[in-house]
């Protein structure tokens, strides 16, 4: 993978220095090509100057497919280059010197799936053509069987799973900082925890990813659900715009972040009650939103309990590496409601002692023994049974807050219908709404009028404020209700 991505930017350092002189007069280019991949799927990207203009996908005789990018330059000629990927045999790039545009030129192997896409530019990125590259839907679930079988058969013998998840990776780098590239140093570092694991015969670990690819943060919790992970730990290293911070820090769910996942996952639930087949075994479906939030106040005081002995085994693991304690925070890979999880924060790239100390070969080695040590003292010491109070109190509150929210918002809505049917109805039959009046004249009385009126005496009063003593007098005027 390495080979090829070195192969590939060297083609592009080749490509920017020719075209920016030989095709001066087109405005778009193609500033890079950058391919990832996991197990699983695969991803060639081509970062433009400009938003592309691109054609459908077409199909030569011998099963190579291309698209052309419009008004845009690349290196002259035909460049191509034989992958011998399992997604990928060959990639081609050329440009088409009579129309000004690019022709890339992609070939699969016969199993594989492939989807063209645009991406447009955001904050971080610019524009992109994505050439998505996946193993066939059968593939993966005949692998996800396998693994489930081996899964089952380690739960029998009591092995603990730990699943070990390298933050970032791919085109998401993480963190990059005093020599340190997040995604690459934390993939290391869980490696070499996993080692640990590895010599270990009561667990078996596992890693999110294995090499430089971008998994999904939701994607990254369902591979650890779905393996019946018994804890799940992300591994990350941080940094400050203050260089002066340092020191570890241990994360898990905070009451925020769990209300919010408790809101989508209700709301998910009701898209998917349209699929939903009968006799489904997921707790989380069949559950109400009160349910939901009692298993996360249950999981959320596991993952406490995870992270405090983490956090402590990490606080003695280095006396120049201080821990900053356990806190909270609405990470997305913590939203499981099936295992422990946590997220580990290796000290500050940004700070000069911790990236000193991180860089450490021997002090890598002691940070990855203490998390082993801190998982591993978790999993080996009974569970106390819990709850996490403060989190069903927030809970609680944010609800009968929402609830109040909803209401106001009903009573407001409510009173502007009333408003607009009452200013209707004057509109339309302006006499029944009028409100009517009669002048008291000698003699009268409220049961005469009322009777007059078809209305109640009481309504009567009512309408007038009177109190049970009050007698009409002549010549009052008296406000006669509506029927
Ligand atoms: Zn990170």
């Amino acid at each position: 993978m390495l080979n090829i991505k070195k192969l590939l930017l060297l083609f592009i350092l080749l490509f920017i220095n020719l075209s920016t002189t030989l095709f001066a007069n087109t405005n778009q280019r193609i500033t890079d090509i950058r391919f990832w991949q996991s197990p699983e799927e695969a991803q060639v990207v081509l970062d433009l100057s400009e938003p592309p203009k691109v054609s459908d996908v077409g199909r030569l005789n011998n099963g190579t497919l291309y698209f052309d990018i419009k008004s845009c330059v690349f290196k002259p000629g035909h460049q191509r280059y034989a992958l011998q990927n399992q997604f990928l045999e060959s990639l081609s790039v050329q440009q088409n010197d009579d129309n000004g545009s690019t022709r890339v030129f992609f070939k699969v192997p016969h199993s594989v799936e492939a989807k063209t896409f645009v991406l447009p530019s955001n904050e971080r990125k610019g524009d992109r053509i994505v050439i998505f590259l996946r193993e066939p839907q059968s593939k993966i679930l005949q692998k996800q069987t396998a693994e489930l079988n081996e899964v089952k058969k380690l739960k029998a013998e009591n092995i603990k799973i730990v699943v070990l998840d390298p933050g970032h990776g791919g085109e998401d780098p993480g963190t990059s900082c005093n020599g340190i590239v997040e995604k690459s140093y934390v993939l290391a570092m869980a490696k070499l925890v996993k080692a640990y694991f590895d010599r270990d015969p009561r667990y078996k670990a596992i890693l999110t990813r294995e090499a430089d690819y971008i998994i999904p943060l939701d994607k990254r919790r369902e591979i650890a659900e779905r393996l019946g992970a018994d804890a799940f730990v992300s591994i990350h290293v941080n940094w400050n715009v203050k260089k002066a911070i340092s020191g570890i820090e241990v994360y898990y769910e905070s009451p925020k972040g769990a209300v919010n996942e408790a809101d989508r996952l209700v709301a998910d639930k009701e898209n998917k009650a349209d699929f939903a087949t009968l006799g489904s075994t997921n707790p989380v479906l069949a559950a109400s939103k009160n349910q939901i939030a009692q298993m996360q106040a249950n999981i959320m005081d596991q993952s406490r309990q995870l992270a405090e002995k983490v956090e402590y085994k990490l606080s003695l693991a280095l006396p120049n590496l201080p821990s900053r304690g356990v806190k909270r925070a609405g990470f997305r890979v913590l939203h499981s409601l099936n295992m422990p999880s946590i997220l580990v924060e290796y000290g500050y790239t940004s700070s000069k002692i911790d990236s000193a100390i991180l860089k450490d070969y021997t002090s890598r080695t002691k940070l990855a023994q203490a998390l082993y040590a801190g998982i591993s003292n978790f999993l080996q010491t009974k569970v106390e049974g819990g709850i996490d109070a403060d989190y069903l109190e927030y809970y609680k509150a944010m609800n009968a807050k929402k609830a109040k929210l909803e209401a106001d918002k009903k009573k407001k809505a409510a009173a502007k219908k009333n408003a607009t049917s009452k200013k209707n109805s004057t509109k339309s039959s302006k006499t029944a709404a009028k409100p009517r009046k009669h002048k008291v004249k000698h003699g009268d009385t409220l049961s005469a009028i009322a009777k007059k009126y078809g209305v109640t005496v009481q309504s009567i009063k009512t309408a007038n404020k009177m109190k049970k003593t009050d007698v009409i007098k002549s010549d009052q005027i008296l406000i006669i209700p509506a029927k």
